[in-house]
């Protein structure tokens, strides 16, 4: 019998899923793999310590997509989220999900000025 290393349920041989030399199931795979908020540290910690893992740093190891979000975050300083969505011909929801990866691998932040969020360089 074993068990999935994060919520302890009992899975079935050939049911785990490995992930960095733990067993987790199904759920908890797909937790650790699309951590689901921006804000949420243990996501941080996880995707930054991945990255490590792999010896990635700066924009390695992102798609191309996220370092074409991320060069325009560059090359402009700052850009609100509308802008930067409308650029890249994106919805505003794929942005933001393309954004939270940027953010858990301390590459982009969100910031206030004013009533407008700009996004910039770590
Ligand atoms: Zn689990």
């Amino acid at each position: 019998m074993i068990q999935c290393d994060r919520c302890r349920i009992s899975l079935n041989d050939g049911e785990g899923y490995d992930f960095h030399g733990k067993v987790l199931c199904e759920d908890c795979y797909m937790y650790e793999t699309n951590p689901p908020k921006a804000c949420d540290p243990t996501a941080v910690s996880s995707a930054l310590s991945m990255r490590k893992q792999l010896g990635q740093s700066g924009t390695e190891g992102l798609t191309e997509l996220q370092k074409q979000i991320y060069s325009i975050i560059e090359a402009k300083g700052k850009i609100t989220k509308e802008e930067l969505a409308a650029q890249l011909g994106l919805k505003l929801e794929e942005l933001e999900q393309q954004f939270a990866i940027l953010r858990h691998c301390e590459l982009v932040r969100a910031a206030k000025e004013g009533d407008k969020v700009y996004l910039t360089k770590w």
